[in-house]
């Protein structure tokens, strides 16, 4: 005699967690390769000031959840004026670091 075999609620939610962390790997792994992912990739902005609410507007890879920059720096590299904003997620706490380029032309 068999009877069937249910996954308990715990298993299930494993299975569940599981699989939403491999989507939310899979989804870095491309966040990456977009605009802004890499110093290579840049995202043009034509002012520093729209970078931390461009940066806030994009949700976290991993769980889409809405992110918080916590820091703002500025580097040049091979003469291009880059700004890095890390941002960390309110919901599952990743970091990440999102590029952009200043392209507008400074007023002062
Ligand atoms: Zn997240």
């Amino acid at each position: 005699m068999h009877r069937r075999k249910k996954l308990s609620a715990n298993a299930e939610r494993r299975l569940r967690t599981r699989a939403e962390e491999k989507l939310g790997r899979a989804r870095e792994r491309l966040a990456r390769m977009q605009p802004g992912g890499e110093p290579g990739r840049p995202i043009d902005v034509a002012s520093a000031s729209v970078v931390e609410a461009q940066a806030r507007s994009m949700a976290c890879p991993k769980c889409l959840g809405p992110c918080q920059v916590v820091e703002h720096a500025a580097e040049t590299m091979q003469g291009q004026r880059l700004r890095i904003a890390k941002v960390i997620c309110n919901h599952c706490g990743s970091h990440r670091a999102i590029h952009f380029r200043i392209v507008g032309d400074a007023l002062n």
